[in-house]
């Protein structure tokens, strides 16, 4: 008797003998390839997949992706280089979650590359981004850091810099009855200041603070220069986070951080920057990836940054996905118009439905071992057991990761919801601060959007969201009988994975229906 083995990267070996195949009558549903080749674009939503048989609990589903050759991540999600998605906060929260962040490139070169060296050195616990300021500032230089980010606390440095030497700590206890506001913080701080060393572990640093009995607890190394500080309320907040997987780290040893370049020739003094600050891998940022733009500068990389990893897009078909594989991606970058905040279909007429793009696509990379990201529309986790079902070795987000803490920006209010900024790249507002290069295939003077600007609500903090969505993209995986990427891909194409579409009434069947209200917890 025949039969059509493949081995999960479990060891699971999935098997389809033939002859032991389900009679016509139980098999039911279409496998992909016949889904997918009806002349129909389809989205996550339109398509429905069969469940499976559960042999396996939900914690030995590993969804170990990659997002190109030589970059894998237990948790296969990717956060856009977007400007209000990715800085240096969100890259390295990511990281260290398990998943990678893609910083984006609406500023300079020096600016990028200050966020990917200082994603790269953050660290799980540790606040990011610090309120320093020097001797010389002001209690009203408190004053406003407390109204533009919330900061009730200052560290107090040298020159006024992480990295410079500690002098002391300013809480509201040594401010609040200062009468006169333009005085120097020299006169009011605390100079005898509990410390960490850099080298404690983050559990003997909380220690540490623990015992002291402070809010704050700087750390800093040998030379009493400040690299760090730990705050009681993250410490206390942190308890309540799941574990989440183990970091994504780079053949550097540190955390791994991506980052967005164009195609344009000033790009190329741009990467230099990056390559310098440590970047483990770079997405040529195109909305239509397919031109002799694109191709020269994946050429230029892979001869000048042979170590490099190049992921190249965006593409949606195979036609698009095999002139980048052929010029040497290391990764294909999948997705056109299915953004939440993209207009590109109703502007410019072209795109496809993103189910179908990426299975196409994926199809084709999976012959030459190229992963693919399937990259926007994803709006809940039931989207990313979709895309990685289909093909995709990760997802990239931009809204779904758009309004959580680590994401660029400040909260503001609005009908008594905290809400942030999210922006496509291609909108106006975004394009006016230097992203058109995406959107303008050539040197066009005339700026069109491709994307819109609003705002998402707060999402909390990665390190909530991220292993959630992932516990619940692991349910789905048991749901379809498949406990690792590779085992679900061969059950795609040995056809055991089945689906349908779905009409407009399953779809709203599909999700909640009926009520007359009701409060949508996620988790
Ligand atoms: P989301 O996760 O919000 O659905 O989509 C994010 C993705 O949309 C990004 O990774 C990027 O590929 C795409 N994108 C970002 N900004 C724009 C834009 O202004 N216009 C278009 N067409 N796509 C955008």
């Amino acid at each position: 008797m025949a039969s059509d083995k493949s081995m999960g990267m479990n060891g699971r070996v999935y098997e389809r003998v033939q002859g032991d195949a389900p009679n016509d009558d139980e098999l039911d549903g279409y496998p992909a390839a016949r889904l997918f080749s009806q002349g129909v674009s389809f989205t996550y939503d339109d398509v429905i997949l069969h469940p499976g048989f559960i042999d396996f609990s939900t914690d030995e589903v590993d969804l170990t992706g990659r997002v190109s050759k030589n970059i894998s991540v237990r948790v296969p999600v990717a956060s856009s280089p977007m400007d209000t998605v990715t800085e240096a906060n969100m890259a390295g929260t990511m990281a260290m979650v398990g998943a990678i962040g893609f910083v984006h490139y609406n500023n300079t070169s020096t600016e990028q590359a200050a966020h990917i060296r200082k994603a790269k050195q953050m660290r799980l616990g540790y606040v990011a981004d610090p309120a320093v300021l020097s001797p010389k500032s002001t209690v009203a230089d408190i004053d406003s850091l407390k109204s533009s980010k919330g900061f009730s606390s200052v560290l107090v440095t040298e020159d006024g810099q992480l990295g410079s030497r500690l002098l002391g700590v300013v809480t509201n206890r040594d401010t609040d009855f200062v009468a006169d506001r333009t005085t120097e913080l020299a006169e009011v701080m605390t100079t005898e200041v509990v410390t960490a060393s850099s080298t404690s572990s983050r559990q003997e640093a909380e220690a540490v603070l623990k015992s002291s009995k402070k809010s704050l607890l700087p750390i800093v190394n040998e030379q009493g220069e400040l690299v760090g500080l730990i705050c009681r309320t993250d410490v206390k907040r942190s308890l309540a986070y799941p574990v989440s997987a183990e970091p994504t780290l780079g053949k550097d040893g540190k955390l791994a951080v991506g980052a967005a370049v164009g195609t344009r020739d000033g790009d190329k003094a741009r990467l230099e920057h990056l390559v310098q600050a440590g970047v483990n891998v770079v997405v040529l940022d195109s909305s239509q990836g397919d031109s002799t733009y694109a191709l020269n500068m994946l050429s230029f990389v892979k001869k000048a940054y042979p170590e490099l990893d190049v992921i190249a897009g965006n593409v949606v078909t195979s036609r698009q996905a095999r002139h980048l594989i052929e010029a040497g991606a290391d990764g294909l970058r999948v997705g056109m118009g299915s953004g939440s905040i993209c207009t590109t279909q109703e502007v410019c007429a072209v795109g496809r439905g993103q189910a179908t793009a990426v299975y196409q696509t994926a199809k084709l990379a999976s012959t030459f071992d190229v992963p693919i990201i399937a990259d926007g529309g994803i709006s809940n986790s039931g989207h990313i057991v979709k895309a990685l079902t289909l093909g995709a070795s990760s997802v990239m987000v931009g809204s779904f990761l758009a309004g959580t803490e680590e994401a660029p920006g400040d909260y503001f209010f609005q009908d008594g919801q905290r809400l942030k900024k999210y922006r496509g790249m291609g909108s106006l507002e975004a394009q006016a601060k230097g992203s058109d290069t995406r959107y303008l295939g050539d040197q066009s003077k005339l700026k069109i959007a491709q994307g819109v600007a609003g705002y998402v609500a707060d999402k909390g903090s990665v390190r909530r969201l991220v292993p959630y969505t992932m516990h619940a993209v692991k349910q789905g995986f048991q749901d379809l009988g498949a406990s690792d990427l590779p085992g679900v891909w061969a059950m795609l194409r040995n056809g055991e994975i089945r689906g349908e579409t779905r009409t407009g009434a399953a779809q709203v069947e599909g999700g909640v229906h009926g009520l007359v209200s009701y409060e949508k917890k996620r988790f």
